[in-house]
């Protein structure tokens, strides 16, 4: 069972959209928290700035987002 409910949890992160703000040009994108769970880096599509996504800042913000669809249990 505890199988299934992680399938699931996977499938909901990949609905889930984190919003991310670029530090260098303040555009706004969004991606499913199942990316920036399984990605490092993400490009800016406005500016083209790379954003490191391994920062402890970020990957406190992704965990939160987890945090927030996993706290069902
Ligand atoms: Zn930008």
């Amino acid at each position: 069972m505890r199988q299934n409910v992680n399938m699931e949890i996977d499938i909901l992160l990949e609905t889930v959209k984190a919003k991310i703000v670029c530090s260098q040009c303040g555009g706004e994108s969004d991606q499913t928290v199942g990316w920036l769970k399984s990605h490092d880096l993400f490009d800016c599509p406005t500016c083209g700035e790379t954003a490191d996504l391994t920062t402890p800042e970020w990957k406190a913000k992704v965990q939160s987002y987890i945090d927030a669809c996993t706290g069902f249990d």
